[in-house]
């Protein structure tokens, strides 16, 4: 008998969900035990569910499985699992994974328990500490099991790259975000409002990454965590691109250190997943290209199987110190990847 941890989907059938299937095809630690997502879908074997988006075939094992309803006792009577992973639509994910969350480990890609003050939002890299706050959560809520948030995919490529910047002291930081069309899910935005167009506006998503970030790159003080204090300012837009985000970046620093400086303190970022050496953890989270045209979606969204950011035209800004281009890929390091990682760095420390 296998002794890997059994996961729960729900959203399975979901952009995200998908790639939650495809990234853990031979996982080392975890296997898919229970598929569930809406009562349009449950009942049915997944392959009759779903239409499928990953570039890889659907494994036919997981295609015969059944898609059982979303909540905690359909799932059980399915089958056994130790965790779950959650990518459902925010308003359904606030009371679903407060019921999953009771009594078993939950890792969430919705927005709508990221900024509770009990719940870690975790990039591994960054904040593996913050994980301790579930402690804090389980205390309080009398829970066996706890939440977890990763964050919006928009925040994720821009926080990697702040976080080694931190010792220049941030200042400001302004964003104007270029995201793709599987960032709105499946089948997302209609193909006549974004054929030959851009659309200037995402529902809540400027808000969500100018929150975000400063929790993440807050501290956790034991109890709660203390946000980081510099100003933020996102703009964001959909455009016609399959995967992945690209974020074009200016930051004020304290200090200006030379543009080589910068280049090696991105390409030296390492965090507690490469310590780890966790399954999924790219050897370097931050690929600097030196190109003036890169970094580009369809060159770069795979760099290091989709979980490293990619960041180009890195150049001094007359009015704020420093600008340049990132890449990260939404529903790899910004969904499914990022949610993989967040799991093994819990099971790594023994907190799930
Ligand atoms: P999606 O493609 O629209 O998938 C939504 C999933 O939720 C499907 O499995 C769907 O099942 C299920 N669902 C919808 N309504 C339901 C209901 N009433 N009851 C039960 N299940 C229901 O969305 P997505 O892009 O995967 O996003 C999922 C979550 O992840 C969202 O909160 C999103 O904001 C977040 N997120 C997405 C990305 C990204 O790049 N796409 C990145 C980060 C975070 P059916 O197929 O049966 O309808």
């Amino acid at each position: 008998m296998s002794n890997k941890r059994r996961v729960a989907i729900l959203g399975a059938t979901g952009a995200v969900g998908q790639r939650y299937i495809q990234l853990l095809q031979k996982h080392p630690w975890f296997e898919i035990s229970v598929l569930a997502a809406s009562d349009r879908s449950a009942g049915k074997k997944f392959k009759d569910a779903v239409t499928w988006l990953m570039e890889t075939e659907l494994p036919k094992e997981i295609g015969e499985m059944p898609i059982t309803h979303i909540d905690v006792k359909s799932a059980e009577q399915t089958g056994d699992f130790d965790l779950v992973f959650t990518s459902l639509p925010s308003d359904l994910a606030g009371p679903t994974e407060n019921e999953f969350g009771a009594h078993y480990p939950v890792f969430s890609k919705a927005s709508v328990h990221r900024m509770d003050k009990d719940v870690p939002l975790i990039i591994p890299e960054i904040n593996p500490d913050h994980i301790e706050l579930v402690k804090v959560q389980q205390k309080k809520r009398n829970w066996k099991g706890f939440i977890t948030t990763d964050p919006n995919c928009g925040t994720i490529g821009m926080t990697l790259t702040l976080k080694p910047l931190m010792q220049f002291g941030i200042q400001q930081v302004m964003v104007t975000t270029m995201q793709a069309l599987s960032g709105a899910g499946y089948p997302g935005v209609s193909a006549i409002d974004i054929i030959d167009n851009v659309v200037p506006y995402i529902s809540g998503e400027e808000e969500k990454i100018e929150s975000e970030a400063l929790k993440i790159l807050g501290s956790f003080n034991g109890a709660t965590v203390d946000y980081a204090k510099f100003q933020l300012s996102a703009s964001c837009n959909r455009v016609n691109v399959k995967d992945g985000h690209l974020e074009s970046i200016f930051v004020k620093l304290d200090k200006e250190p030379p543009l080589e400086k910068i280049i090696d303190v991105f390409t030296q970022f390492k965090g507690e997943p490469q310590k780890l050496n966790l399954p999924s953890a790219p050897a370097q989270p931050l690929i600097v290209r030196h190109e003036k045209n890169r970094p580009q979606p369809r060159y770069d969204r795979d760099a290091g199987q989709g979980q490293s950011v990619v960041v180009g035209r890195l150049r001094k800004d007359p009015i704020m110190t420093l600008k340049y281009t990132c890449l990260s890929h939404n529903t790899i390091r910004g969904a499914a990847g990022g949610g993989i990682l967040s799991a093994e760095l819990y099971v790594a420390k023994g907190l799930a």
